[in-house]
């Protein structure tokens, strides 16, 4: 609500002429791809899905591979499923029990126990097991060493709520997200188990699955990784499909006898599309973005590591389950909007279907943690995700393209920061005041005000650099922060101490502009270096640099005639909080008819919530 008032006062700021101009980019030299490491938590699973009561019944054998340094006395692992278990739980407490307009539905919750929990040798490890919520801690009756790799065996059965939260059932669709009891991740600091928290999605470790899913014969099924062979009919009415999927961090399922189901090649990787008969004609727009993506990004960062997408289109009433990512599967829909009503010019769909595809390098394969350090993951997804939209469609008009009327996904980013920009980056999802500006919004200019600072060829090398050192593994900011400097040669601490740890603003302005002098000022905390470009009367131009450290700077021209002058001319300082500011040429004004619809526009968009994909 408070984001909704500033923002009116806001719009008055809002230059009309948008987004930077895209740079020409080189073709990446391509990094060194750092292979999978041997897998850490592995899992096979047998579980059963009874529709009528909406419950699961399962039974999994779990390999865990010690790959810290330190011995292990006790396992860290999550119950992600309690987190739906009434209105009282951290989940539902953090996010006053809703999630992107979807109610937590007390009457339909969700919840999961555990019936048996004992070593592959035998010896019941049930009464040395606590359980907090969506935390479970076993204890073992003899350490763990370093190297040593242990089996268990885990019973369980679980409650899926209503569709809530990228988890559960609507009339016949079910997603299985997060619904087993799965290992936290454990490294030389020790386990890192966190309760299931209302803004953080998962942090989990690599390894390979193998799930045999027991279900209504007639259901049509989808699962992070491949078939391990055609659906056995069990004669009784339901048959049982099985699913492999390898260095995976997660596992995910979905069924719905009312899927259609369709495929395409995408190169390599054979593309399948679950959805809803209504939306057909959506089929071409989901297989033409999900392959492009796969096309961008792996070319700019680094090859699609796995040899299948599975794309979820969940039904309209089912909007808890869209958007959202998983390893080797995503689901697209239209948050907040019903699907069949979507133009192709407003590219909604195309928006979400980009970002969760993206998630497969920044999230499922850069494995950050993304409760510690959630902005690794959804803001350089949201960095990549700009990055295609703006080449596939033009920065300025990549959601909205309709005739003269053109919005870009970037000045919808730029309005929620500009919204509440005084935030920083760094900190646990938990502890953010404003989880969207802070780990999606600020994150994605940012990283362009670093590309700007950097140059668009040295960015590129950092951030393929960065993904292909670090996939099938678990980078942290510092790790980010030693690539940007290995890679640019530079030390970034002026960066990564103001705008990723600090909360103070840019804001650097032409302040005056004389017949023979342009002068500059730094009106906010963050001090940055910064572009100066100056026109003159005879048509020329120049650009000038100025370290932006002090409070001003005049720039002196006593034989040429000054008409305008700008900071940042190219819009590189993307993170500038007003850039009303910047310039002191005349502008071409909009007709006000056309700035007040896009002003309506933003409105709309704002108050819908797919601005924050999952
Ligand atoms: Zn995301």
């Amino acid at each position: 609500m408070r984001r909704s008032s500033v923002l009116l006062a806001l719009l008055a700021l809002l230059p009309l002429a948008g987004a930077p101009a895209q740079p020409a980019r080189p073709p990446n030299q391509r990094p060194p791809l750092a292979e999978p490491l041997p897998p850490i938590a592995s899992y096979q699973i047998d579980v059963s899905y009874d529709r009528g009561a909406q419950q699961l019944r399962g039974r999994e054998r779990v390999t865990f591979r010690n790959a810290s340094n330190r011995p292990i006395s006790e396992l860290g692992w999550h119950l992600y499923l309690n987190a739906f278990r009434d209105e009282d739980t951290v989940f539902n407490r953090e996010s006053g029990a809703q999630l992107r307009g979807d109610r937590f539905d007390p009457a339909h919750a969700g919840w999961i126990e555990i019936d048996g929990l004992r070593l592959h040798e035998g010896a019941d490890l049930l009464p040395g097991t606590r359980i907090s919520e969506t935390v479970m801690t076993t204890t073992l009756p003899i350490a763990l060493a370093p190297g040593a790799t242990i089996t268990l065996g885990v019973d369980f059965h679980a409650q899926l709520p209503r569709v809530y939260a990228r988890s559960g059932y609507y009339e016949d669709f079910v997603l299985a997200g997060q619904w087993f009891p799965k290992l936290a991740v454990h490294d030389d600091a020790g386990w890192h188990n966190f309760d299931y928290h209302g803004w953080s999605e998962f942090f989990a470790d690599f390894g390979d699955y193998d799930v045999a899913i027991t279900l209504p014969a007639g259901d049509v099924t989808g699962a992070s990784g491949r078939p391990a062979g055609p659906p056995v009919d069990n004669g009784d009415g339901s048959q049982t499909v099985r699913y492999t999927a390898r260095n995976v961090i997660d596992f995910v399922w979905t069924a719905s006898p009312r899927f259609a189901q369709a495929t395409r090649a995408a190169g390599d990787v054979e593309l399948v599309l679950l959805y809803q008969p209504e939306h057909a004609e959506q089929v071409e727009r989901y297989f033409a973005i999900a392959a492009a993506a796969l096309e961008h990004f792996g070319r700019r960062w680094g090859p699609y590591p796995y040899d299948r997408l599975t794309i979820v289109d969940p039904p309209a009433g089912a909007s808890g389950a869209a958007g959202m990512e998983y390893p080797m599967f995503v689901t697209g829909g239209t948050p907040g909007l019903p699907m069949q009503d979507v133009p192709q010019v407003y590219r909604v769909l195309e928006a979400v279907v980009a970002h969760e595809v993206g998630h497969q390098w920044f999230g499922m394969t850069a494995a950050s943690n993304e409760a510690a350090e959630p902005w690794l993951d959804e803001g350089f997804t949201e960095y990549i995700t700009d990055d295609l939209l703006a080449q596939r469609y033009g920065r300025d008009r990549s959601m909205l393209d309709l005739g003269p009327l053109q919005i870009g996904a970037y000045d919808e980013r730029r309005l929620m920061f500009l919204a509440d920009p005084a935030q920083p980056i760094a900190g646990a999802a938990w502890e953010l005041a404003d989880y969207p500006v802070s780990a999606y919004a600020k994150p994605l200019l940012a990283l362009r005000t670093l590309e700007g600072l950097l140059g668009a060829e040295t960015f590129d090398r950092v951030l393929a650099t960065y993904y292909g050192r670090y996939r099938f593994r678990h980078p942290t900011a510092g790790d980010f922060r030693a690539v940007a400097e290995e890679v640019s040669g530079r030390d970034l601490g002026f960066f990564f101490e103001q705008v990723v740890a600090g909360s103070e603003l840019v804001d650097y302005a032409v302040t005056a502009i004389g017949p023979h002098e342009v002068t500059v000022a730094r009106l906010g905390d963050v001090t940055l270096p910064v572009t100066v470009e100056v026109r003159f009367a005879d048509g020329a131009s120049l650009r000038q640099s100025w370290n932006g450290a002090g409070a001003e700077q005049r720039f002196r021209y006593p034989d040429r005639e000054v008409v305008a002058a700008a900071v940042s001319p190219d819009g590189e300082l993307a993170l500038d909080a007003n850039r009303a500011n910047d310039s002191l040429a005349i502008a071409t004004v909009e007709p006000a008819w056309k700035a007040l619809l896009r002003w309506l526009f933003w409105m709309q968009n704002l108050v819908i919530t797919l601005g924050v994909p999952g």
